[in-house]
């Protein structure tokens, strides 16, 4: 964990805080533009938004990858700006837990393994690493392919692969990229129910996606046009009505 004390004007409760935040790439693209948003842990949150409209940015500066050009970003409690690199990693690798819409399990890898291996820099020794692996296998239904390599499970399977990987070190907050776009819709809706199950069971969850139809699912749907939220659902807009509806 970073040593970096936890940053005064956070407000307690809050994992995701951004303050005017925003960034912008060489070649003058502003991607986020003076975004204010929190999330507060137990959510479940998904921010939705047609492509272009800056949510994977978004979630490149909620997951510490990226600092942003201006304003103020604190997960977890932890202010960005006042972590070094290193610090950031480990707020990362302890803290923040990811799921890709491509899986990203490692080529030729058995599963336990590649779940194991989302606690490799939290110290925990190897056999106590497969033992936890086995069992956030078992979480997520996939108990009897402990063995099986990425290529021998189906899509589904290895998203859940991913999300066990994911959470296997109980991060605070759960990232997911379009976790369900490379899935068939029984597939994807197993998913999908996975992470309500996580966030039932405590796990703070935020979701990005373009897809409208699954930014139903969520108790919270925050609406992203041109690097700006144009709609949340947990603020009333003046009319009292989401914005563009
Ligand atoms: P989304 O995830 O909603 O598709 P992105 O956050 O990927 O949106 O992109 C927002 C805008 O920022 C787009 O116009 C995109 O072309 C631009 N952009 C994203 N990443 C980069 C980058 N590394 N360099 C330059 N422009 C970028």
């Amino acid at each position: 964990m970073p040593d970096a004390a936890s940053p005064a004007g956070v407000a307690p409760g809050t994992v995701v805080a951004f303050e005017g935040v925003s960034k912008s790439y060489p070649g003058g693209v502003t991607a986020v533009d003076g975004v204010d948003l929190a999330v507060r842990y137990g959510e479940l949150a998904c921010l939705v938004g047609p492509s272009g409209s800056g949510k994977s940015t978004m979630l490149h500066l909620m997951g510490t990858l990226d600092r942003p050009s201006a304003g103020r970003v604190a997960i977890d409690g932890y202010e960005v700006a006042g972590l070094s690199d290193r610090e950031l990693s480990a707020l990362r690798a302890q803290r923040i837990g990811f799921v890709f819409q491509q899986f990203h399990l490692a080529v030729g890898v058995p599963v336990l393994d590649t779940v194991a291996d989302g606690l490799l820099y939290t110290g925990v020794p190897m056999r106590e690493r497969r033992r936890r692996a086995a069992r956030a296998l078992a979480r997520v239904g996939l108990d009897h392919r402990l063995g099986h390599l990425p290529h021998q499970l189906s899509g589904g399977e290895r998203q859940r692969a991913a999300v066990a990987r994911a959470v296997i070190g109980e991060p605070a907050l759960l990232l997911a990229d379009e976790p369900t776009g490379n899935l068939d819709s029984a597939s994807g809706a197993a998913v999908l129910a996975l992470l309500r199950e996580l966030h039932s069971a405590g796990t703070t969850v935020v979701v990005i996606t373009h897809d409208r139809e699954m930014a139903r699912e969520f108790d919270r749907r925050v609406e992203m046009r041109d690097g700006r939220i144009v709609a949340d659902s947990a603020r009333a807009t003046p009319a009292g009505t989401e914005a563009g509806r």
